[in-house]
């Protein structure tokens, strides 16, 4: 039998009805639910001739093989935020299966190349503030020690968690083996964002993970009585803080794709009664291109000392955290244009805001890329999540396509 995208959208409202309550997809990993999620996928390989494993870090590897050991790689993730939708993570594992399928039908179970789909461990991060557990340990970047003692808001620690289900933290960097032959990588996940819903377009390709400066940004002035300061003599946080949040725009406004966000604003004493003393902001600034982000960044601190200096303020950065943009491989990214126009005619480049496993596994050096499927009113990480189903049709249809071009090009090369 040849390719079925139906039978995915089959297997997505299953695994719905066996993960999901009133509230949404409960695959949070390390759970039970979660473990049931993937035993029920692992059902769903019988009947193809694949070899099943678990990495170090609880990847979990399905391996068709092929007259070549190069081997290309569809990846996915099953586990799900608290009250998830129905189709990030998933959509991309199942299609991954059914592509499989389809190799081994066709070259009668042993194809040309070795297919491999992988279900990362823990991708959303959900339970422990961890996002990209099993795919950055697959990378080597693994952060063994500032990971084992985080804990869950019941105080459980995540070296614990992962030892009930069989993985030892400490042997993550074992994880690394999975990238022996590993000669491309693709990955198909839901947009989670409005931009194609709004060009009216069904598929997109990804031009790389935008990078990521995150800052804790505090403006110091002078609490004083809000009764009996006069307003020319106040040194008001707050308003230099405000002045900042507008400003942002405008810094982000000169570049197409790039966002900036001021999320937390806390005032002290934060009383009624009182000017601001101290303000404690925090701000997120992404870009594609290191250059963008790197000016924006500059255009950001240069701003915020003059609003300080204008509100007789002073201000102090610092970093919560920061990573570079990931580019994903222009080969790819042609052949993933090329699909996607085969498939829907028309055809959308966008960098991609939210961090995926694909953006740890171009950072390992495997050529990667990725395909966006529309979202429908950008909604994701909650129930009513939803994507059309002809357009989630099109979306394994195209990913197949890409797939076929992908090992092409590693057996030609
Ligand atoms: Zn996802």
């Amino acid at each position: 039998m040849s390719l079925n995208p139906k039978r995915t959208i089959e297997e997505l409202k299953e695994l719905r009805a066996l993960t999901a309550d009133d509230n949404g997809a409960q695959r949070v990993a390390w759970t039970d639910t979660w473990l049931r999620a993937r035993a029920w996928f692992e059902s769903k390989t019988k009947g193809v001739p694949i070899e099943h494993h678990y990495d170090a870090a609880g990847n979990s590897w399905f391996t068709l093989r092929g007259e070549s050991e190069k081997a290309l790689l569809i990846g996915g993730h099953i586990d799900s935020v608290p009250n998830g939708g129905w189709l990030d993570g998933c959509l991309d594992l199942l299609a991954g299966l059914e592509i499989l399928r389809r190799f081994a039908t066709e070259y009668n179970g042993r194809p040309p190349l070795t297919i491999r789909v992988v279900d990362w461990a823990d991708e959303e991060g959900a339970r422990f503030g961890r996002s990209l557990l099993g795919s950055a340990a697959f990378a080597g970047k693994h952060s063994i020690e500032a990971d084992r003692g985080r804990t869950d808001k019941d105080g459980i620690r995540l070296e614990d968690v992962l030892r009930r289900c069989g993985v030892e933290i400490d042997r993550f960097p074992e994880a690394e083996r999975e990238q022996k032959n590993a000669a491309a990588y693709i990955e198909l996940h839901i947009e989670q964002g409005p931009v194609l819903e709004n060009l009216g377009l069904p598929l997109g390709v990804v031009l790389g993970t935008k990078g990521v400066e995150r800052h804790a940004i505090t403006f110091h002035g002078q609490e004083a009585h809000s009764g009996s300061t006069p307003m020319n003599v106040r040194r008001d946080a707050l308003a230099a803080a405000a002045k900042l949040a507008l400003e942002i725009r405008s810094i982000a406004g000169k570049h197409p794709d790039a966002v900036c966000t001021m999320g937390s604003v806390k005032t002290f004493p934060g009383i009624v009664t009182a000017v601001v003393g101290r303000c404690e902001t925090t701000l997120d600034q992404r870009d594609l291109s290191a250059d963008v982000l790197a000016q924006m960044y500059r255009e950001a601190q240069d701003a915020s000392a003059r609003f300080a200096a204008e509100e007789k303020c002073t201000v102090e950065w610092s970093r919560i955290w920061n990573i570079e943009p990931v580019p994903f491989h222009p080969r790819l990214v042609d052949f993933c244009e090329q699909a996607v126009r085969e498939t829907s005619r028309a055809c959308h480049s966008l960098p991609s805001g939210p961090l995926h496993d694909a953006a740890e596994v171009a950072r390992a050096g495997i050529p990667s890329v990725m395909m966006f499927v529309q979202s429908l009113k950008g909604i994701s990480h909650n129930k009513i999540e939803d994507t059309r189903e002809e357009h989630l049709e099109m979306a394994v249809t195209a990913l197949d396509k890409l797939a076929s071009k992908t090992a092409q090009w590693i057996l030609n090369k």
